[in-house]
């Protein structure tokens, strides 16, 4: 199959062209990437069954497919008796995670009856992946970490529809205010498109609204570029280069205001640090919310030790602390 048929046959709706890779089994796949000796990444799901309209990867990784609970118990039981502390449960749409023998709900409860796991990470989610089952394995246990990364793209409705997203800005945030409700700690991560073509000033604003709303603790931030063999690339009404760099930068500068209230929020408490490398004046690691964290200690550490770290302050994008 040629590359110009691959895309005029996913255009027309027609999936998963790549039946190799598709057929693969996925139980049979070790593709687990690590992060320094603290973080491995463990892929439970593969491909995509969604056609975001600026999208290729459903043209290029086929449709969805999962990992069974048991293989990811066993792969997860592995990285931790070599030294990992932290699993992240990764795939291409994570929310479309769909093994025969569980669910995502079971098989975080799974992965946490693991001796010397001591955190377990999901990236990214999309929200609809997002229920009260899964939200309900983080209150009950300290590794479960509450950090949720759920992509947005936009926050306005219309330009959600163009892009085939599968959820409305109302959605969006009841999968942020039930997480919140049951997590009341919970940070949140996003990505952003900004300038998707037919993205006019009302539905720009209707995104910066949304990041208000919500206070993300982190955000991935793209100006929407065309990729070839999309439908959006071929869209008449593309947003010219300047709006999009103007809009880019009122983005960054709300949510470094947001990042910036909700870091100062921490100021006073204890957190809980997993360090990951040492720096001139102490160590850095990330918080059980994903937040970075600078820490000045003066008793002998190594990498994935975990400490309880009171917060002095904050710099742009981290935490501050000594360690209690
Ligand atoms: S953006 Fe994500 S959900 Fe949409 S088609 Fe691509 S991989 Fe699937």
């Amino acid at each position: 199959v040629c590359v110009d048929e691959v895309i005029e046959r996913v255009l027309s709706g027609d999936r998963g062209l790549l039946p190799d890779a598709a057929a693969a089994d996925m139980d049979e796949e070790r593709v687990s990437q690590q992060a320094g000796r603290i973080r491995a990444f463990l892929k439970v799901q593969d491909g995509c069954d969604y056609a975001c309209t600026f999208c290729r990867t459903t043209q290029v990784r086929g449709p969805s497919r999962s990992k069974s609970v048991a293989a990811i118990i066993d792969e997860a039981k592995r990285l931790v008796a070599n030294g990992y502390p932290e699993v992240v449960l990764t795939g291409i749409n994570l929310a479309q995670f769909a093994p025969p023998d569980g669910n995502l709900a079971s098989l975080s409860e799974g992965l946490l009856r693991i001796d010397g796991l001591r955190r377990l990470r999901l990236a990214s989610i999309n929200p609809y992946g997002i229920d009260e089952d899964l939200v309900s394995v983080f209150p009950g246990d300290d590794r479960a970490c509450p950090h949720f990364h759920i992509p947005l793209q936009s926050g306005d409705d219309s330009v959600l529809r163009v892009m085939a997203r599968g959820y409305s800005r109302e959605f969006y945030l009841s999968r942020v205010e039930l997480i919140k409700r049951m997590i009341p700690q919970a940070t949140f991560g996003a990505d952003i498109i900004v300038g998707f073509p037919g993205e006019s000033d009302a539905a720009f604003q209707n995104t910066l609204s949304l990041i208000k709303l919500v206070g993300f603790a982190n955000l991935h931030l793209f100006r929407y570029s065309p990729r070839v063999g999309t439908i959006a690339a071929d869209a008449r009404d593309q947003v010219p280069e300047a709006v999009k760099r103007e809009r880019a930068e009122q983005v960054e500068r709300v949510y470094r205001r947001c990042q910036q209230d909700l870091l100062s929020s921490y100021i006073g408490k204890t957190v809980s640090v997993l360090l990951e490398e040492k720096t001139r004046d102490g160590w850095r690691g990330y918080t059980r919310e994903y937040i970075d964290a600078h820490v000045h200690t003066s008793i002998a550490q190594v990498p994935g030790d975990e400490i309880a770290v009171r917060v002095t302050g904050v710099g742009e994008g981290f935490l501050l602390g000594d360690e209690k």
